[in-house]
């Protein structure tokens, strides 16, 4: 291992008295934001007591004597998530709690253990093998993405059911096994619980409800009626709107750049669209906005002008661009997709040039994910039932 990763493990046992009694650092595989992660060996593992734990969850058949296996020598690897000591105790134990609800949970990477050493916080987690995103986004085929998404949603809708929404779905906080065809969710730094707010936003509402609550913003009203607002007011004495952003750019919902404060799980259902878009299209990141009003013009070259204003107006805020580029109906995906992929007809061939079958169906299901009103968007258990995701299993 480099000489700088060498140093960083030897500072990290120097300042976490006692960690290498029980653990054998091995190497650095994550350095984020909030946390450096390390391999290492779990020293004390006893495999014979968890062994059934592990490798066989089926056949707990061990504590009959005659079946019981020798101790395996192979080492038990963990990962090691130090969590940065600015972060807040508040967060830290946030994020310990919610890993605590979810150790049941199928594809939720499980919480070993935590420890503390003064201000610093340690949580230990079961190692699991899996491939870099970037080795393979580029060569995964239709029938590879049916299982990638089939392991994310199993996670979602296991994570959902418990009312946690994870926030900061991306691919580097889903660990996947390409060999496995299955993945674990990782990272609940983000993650909160869905909160009941009676201060709903119309966003929430059935359709049929949504006028009277819309018709409570004064700029919204006046664009309902069919007046332009005059220009922006000069002097707004409206507080700013705050709302929760936590998550990563790029993968944010529309809902979310629009600072809706009645945001829900099917956040993390457009972020796990954002991954599709990403494989289909073979680019990777595949938005590139420097802050949230670039991300909402990202969004609107996609879906069009017409779309970012009603959602705007579904959440009380109106929505305006002078950009001549942008068109109000925006473009298709599959447009997009063909594009990206360098499929674009030539001017002289006036062949029209389509999607294959399997990628069509891939793009009506990517619809269904990056849904702009959020109340329309397809959830984590209807998404396991979509044909995308069912053929997965044939
Ligand atoms: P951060 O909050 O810093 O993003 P994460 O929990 O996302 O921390 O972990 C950062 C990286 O560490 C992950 O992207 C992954 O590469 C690696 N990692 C985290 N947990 C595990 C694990 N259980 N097994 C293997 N690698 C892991
Ligand atoms: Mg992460």
């Amino acid at each position: 291992i480099e000489q700088a990763v060498a140093e960083d493990i030897v500072r990290f046992e120097d300042s976490f008295v006692g960690i290498n009694k029980r653990y054998r650092l091995i190497n650095r595989i994550g350095e984020g934001t909030f946390s450096t992660v390390y391999k290492a060996e779990d020293l004390e593992y006893n495999s014979f007591e968890n062994e059934w734990d592990i490798d066989d969850r089926e056949s707990k058949k061990w504590s009959s004597p005659a079946r019981r296996r020798r101790p395996s020598k192979r080492p038990h690897y963990v990962a090691i998530k130090k969590i940065y000591v600015t972060s807040s105790p508040m967060r830290i134990f946030n994020e310990l709690e919610l890993l605590h609800d979810l150790k049941f949970s199928d594809s939720v990477c499980p919480l070993i253990t935590a420890f503390r050493h003064l201000d610093q916080v340690v949580a230990v987690l079961p190692y699991f093998q899996h491939r870099d995103f970037r080795e393979y986004y580029q060569d995964m085929t239709i029938a590879d993405m049916r299982l990638y998404f089939r392991s994310l949603f199993t996670a979602l809708r296991s994570v959902h059911a418990k009312k946690i929404l994870h926030r900061d779905v991306k691919p580097t906080n889903f660990l996947y096994n390409p060999q496995q065809a299955r993945g674990v969710l990782v990272d609940f730094g983000l993650a909160e619980r869905e909160e009941t707010d009676w201060h709903q936003c119309a966003c929430t509402l059935p359709p049929e409800e949504r006028r009277y609550k819309i018709s409570h913003s004064v700029w919204a009203q006046t664009l309902q009626s069919g007046n332009q607002p005059s220009s922006y007011p000069k002097s707004d004495v409206r507080s700013s709107r705050r709302a929760n952003r936590a998550g990563t750019r790029g993968f944010r919902p529309p809902e979310v750049l629009i600072k809706c404060t009645q945001q829900n799980t099917s956040i993390d259902i457009w972020s796990a669209g954002v991954i599709l878009l990403t494989l289909l299209s073979r680019r990777f990141p595949f938005f590139h906005s420097a802050d949230d009003i670039d991300a909402l013009l990202e969004l609107t070259s996609i879906f069009g002008k017409k779309k970012m204003r009603d959602i705007a107006l579904l959440h009380g805020q109106v929505f305006e661009t002078n950009i001549p580029s942008y068109s109000d109906g925006g473009h298709s995906l599959e447009k997009i997709i063909l594009w990206c992929t360098g499929r674009t007809s030539s001017d002289k061939t006036q062949k029209k040039i389509e999607l294959g079958d399997d990628e069509k169906e891939a793009v009506q299901f990517l619809y269904r994910l990056l849904e702009c009103d959020s109340a329309k968007r397809i959830t984590a258990e209807e998404a396991l039932r979509h044909p995308f995701i069912t053929k997965a299993f044939e």
